[in-house]
C-alpha cells in the first residue's frame, strides 16, 4: 500500500485524502473510475463513486456501510457508475438494528438519480427483504440537493458547497471540507470559474480533475476533442490552485491515463503555473493534509 505523504507540520488534526479512482470514463486495468475518499475527525466521506470504487475502498479498510456521507460533484456516468453498488452493498452490510440513512449530498437531479437507481435494483431489494427477517425496508437514504452554502456541520467537520462550471453539464458543485483548521477542496470536473476560486481560497489542499488538452486536441475524433470544452487542463487546474493560494494541488481523473514513467511530465506542466506542492499518482495514492501554520 502506498505510504502517505505528510504535508505541512502541525501536531494533531489532519485530513487524509485517498485517490480511490484516478481513471477516466474509459475502462483501465489499473485505474478505477473517479472517486476520492476523505477522512477527517473519524468521519469518512466518499466524493463521487466511479467504477470499482468499493474494491478500492476495501483496500484501505473502508466499506460502504462505514461511510458518513456520499458527496456527488455531478451526475456524469463516470462519477456515479457504482452508485447502485454503494447503496445496495451499504444496506446489506450494515447490521445495525436501526440503520442510519446514508446522507447523499449532490446537485439538483441527485434525488431523481438515487430514486431511479433504487428502482433499477427494485427486484434485488425485494428479494432481500423477502429473504431476511431483519431487512424490512429499502436502503435508507437522505438526499440533500444544493448548489451553494453550508451542507454539513458535525463533530468538528464542516462542509461547504459552491457552484462549478462543467457546462453543458449543470448544475455541478465543488466541496470544501474543513476540520480543526485544515481544509480540503474537491473541485470535480470544471473549467476555471469564480465559484471554485471562492471555495478554494486559502484552502490547504485542492483536489482537481485534469485533462491534457495538448494531447486531446490532436486526437482525430471530434467527440474526444469535445472533452476539452468543459474540463480544466493540468495548467488550468494549477493556475486555479495558484489563484486560490492553496498549499497543495492534488491532481486526479487523468485524461488520457498517465503513461507509466511520465508522471514527472504532468508534474512539470502543473509547476509552470503553481509553486506549491503537487501530488499525483496511482489509485490509492494517499495525502495527509494538515493546517498550514
Ligand atoms: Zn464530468
Ligand atoms: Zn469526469
Amino acid at each position: 500500500m502506498p505510504q502517505p505523504t505528510a504535508l505541512a507540520c502541525k501536531d494533531g488534526a489532519m485530513i487524509e485524502v485517498t485517490l480511490l479512482g484516478t481513471g477516466s470514463p474509459i475502462p483501465d486495468a489499473n485505474r478505477a473510475g473517479p472517486s476520492t475518499l476523505v477522512r477527517a475527525g473519524g468521519q469518512v466521506f466518499l466524493i463521487d463513486c466511479g467504477r470499482g470504487v468499493l474494491q478500492r475502498a476495501a483496500a484501505v479498510g473502508v466499506g460502504a456501510a462505514g461511510l458518513s456521507a456520499l458527496l456527488l460533484t455531478h451526475l456524469h456516468s463516470d462519477h456515479i457508475a457504482e452508485l447502485g453498488d454503494v447503496l445496495i452493498t451499504g444496506w446489506i452490510s450494515s447490521f445495525a438494528p436501526e440503520p442510519v440513512p446514508l446522507p447523499i449530498i449532490g446537485p439538483p437531479g441527485t434525488a431523481e438519480t438515487v430514486e431511479a437507481t433504487l428502482k433499477a435494483f427494485g427486484h434485488d431489494i425485494g428479494y432481500r427483504i423477502a429473504h431476511h427477517a431483519d431487512l424490512n425496508a429499502p436502503p435508507p437514504v437522505e438526499v440533500h440537493e444544493c448548489t451553494e452554502g453550508s451542507v454539513w456541520d458535525r463533530d468538528g467537520v464542516t462542509i461547504r458547497v459552491a457552484p462549478t462550471d462543467h457546462r453543458p453539464v449543470a448544475p455541478t458543485i465543488g466541496f470544501r471540507i474543513d476540520f480543526d483548521g485544515a481544509s480540503v477542496v474537491l473541485a470535480g470536473d470544471t473549467v476555471p470559474c469564480s465559484g471554485l476560486d471562492g471555495l478554494a481560497a486559502g484552502a490547504d489542499a485542492l483536489v482537481h480533475t485534469v485533462i491534457r488538452k495538448d494531447i486531446l486536441t490532436h486526437v482525430p475524433q471530434q467527440r474526444i476533442k469535445d472533452v476539452c470544452d468543459y474540463h480544466s487542463s493540468v495548467q488550468e487546474a494549477a493556475a486555479t490552485a495558484a489563484r486560490a493560494g492553496v498549499g497543495t494541488l492534488i491532481m486526479t481523473h487523468y485524461v488520457p491515463a498517465i503513461v507509466p514513467g511520465q508522471e514527472e511530465q504532468w508534474r512539470a506542466l502543473a509547476a509552470t503555473e503553481f509553486g506549491g506542492r503537487i501530488e499525483l499518482g496511482d489509485d490509492l495514492h494517499r495525502v495527509e493534509v494538515a493546517a498550514r501554520q
